[in-house]
């Protein structure tokens, strides 16, 4: 079989860069050792990668290193990490309510990064102009490129939203190339799912092969396969929220009926708190107030079941054993997770002979836009055969 020696080093740089973003600083022999790729390719392939301004070299420790408990003879070791300094990308996630920007270092966000937030208008033009005016005390020359996670159905490669049930006014190419012509560079569309997903992927060295599932504004997941987000022949993967539960008879905002979307967004979980407790004006803070670390409620638990049922068909027909929450639902306490595990288990095949795992997790939606970053604009895969189209945005 003909393998393409470029792509096998491109290959290489996305190992050593997904190990340096699982972690802290690494020593090549160390990058050698955990990534299975000999020293000599490791050496050659983290100098490309520090002059092209990715990773960083950090200064040589002043004390000799150690190894079991005795001083090891010779000069230590240099370390390298990603480069986190110097901004390189705008990090647009736009959202329902809000809209956060940020300017990003390869390495992700940062405590000390730029950022700002807005509340999202409802026309482009107010988006752009008010968008122009909050970068304006954005420093970075010459980004690198524009991350944007939107919500709704996305055409990832033509930089498309198709649909967007909440954001109707996103729709279609003309928003996301402003953006680019105002931030002056080129632009990459997220679907905010997948985002979650690789921001999950980012921080865990092993783990990458899972599904996970969001409870916000809507309700999605997103597949993780071997370090690739799964990709099918629509742009329409993980609509998990899009199911219908039997009984549920409320409409959603798809079109159709009885959707989990409208049982476990935000607004649905809200609906039915405000029916069952009969205060039409209970909030979100109020509804979290009264809930969180509480026994759930019966209706919330049957809404969890309906989930872990939708979930546990997934992990069948997909064959992954990790779950991963994220979004206000787990904001509600333990109780939540631990009982989507047991309705998970209870419905997967997997949980007849093992146990599928199941945890919640923060939302890492600006380190997911930066690797996103690295898999589509600094480093994208090649193709293996001369001739044949890249065909992933995976790692
Ligand atoms: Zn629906």
């Amino acid at each position: 079989m003909y393998v393409n020696p470029a792509s096998l080093r491109r290959a290489a740089e996305r190992r050593v860069i997904r190990l340096l973003m699982a972690g802290s600083a690494r020593s090549r022999a160390e990058l050698a050792r955990r990534s299975g790729i000999s020293a000599v390719t490791v050496g050659k392939t983290v100098d490309h990668l520090v002059s092209a301004g990715l990773l960083r070299e950090l200064e040589r420790a002043t004390k000799p290193p150690r190894r079991h408990g005795k001083t090891m003879m010779g000069r230590p070791p240099r370390l390298v990490t990603l480069e986190a300094v110097t901004p390189r990308f705008f990090a647009i996630e736009l959202g329902v309510r809000e809209t956060r920007v940020a300017t990003l270092p390869v390495a992700g966000p940062t405590d000390s990064m730029w950022r700002k937030s807005l509340k999202t208008p409802r026309t482009p033009n107010t988006f752009i102009a008010r968008l122009g005016h909050a970068c304006q005390t954005a420093r970075i020359e010459q980004p690198w490129g524009i991350l944007v996670s939107v919500p709704g159905v996305v055409n990832e490669r033509e930089n498309r939203i198709l649909y967007s049930p909440n954001l109707h006014w996103t729709e279609g190419r003309s928003l996301l190339a402003k953006i680019g012509t105002l931030l002056g560079a080129g632009l990459c569309a997220v679907q905010e799912i997948r985002a979650l997903a690789l921001g999950c992927l980012a921080r865990a060295e092993h783990d990458d092969s899972f599904i996970l599932a969001d409870f916000g504004d809507g309700v999605g997941s997103a597949v993780m396969s071997h370090g690739r987000l799964l990709e099918g022949p629509l742009p329409l993967t993980g609509e998990i929220g899009h199911t219908p539960v039997p009984g549920n008879t409320r409409a959603c905002g798809c079109g159709g009926t009885g959707c989990l979307e409208t049982l476990l967004s935000r607004r649905g979980l809200l609906q039915t708190h405000r029916e069952q407790t009969g205060s039409a004006d209970a909030d979100w803070d109020s509804f979290i107030q009264h809930s969180r670390n509480q026994p759930l409620k019966p209706w919330l638990r049957r809404a969890i079941d309906a989930a872990a049922t939708v979930v546990a068909g997934a992990v069948n027909v997909i064959g992954v054993r990790r779950v991963v929450l994220t979004g206000e639902l787990i904001e509600l306490g333990d109780a939540v997770v631990e009982r989507f595990r047991k309705g998970i288990n209870a419905a997967a095949l997997w949980g007849r002979f093992g146990e599928v795992e199941c945890r919640g997790a923060p939302r890492r939606r600006f380190l997911g836009l930066s690797i996103a970053a690295i898999q589509r604009i600094l480093l994208p895969e090649l193709p293996h055969r001369p001739g044949s189209g890249s065909n992933s945005n995976g790692a």
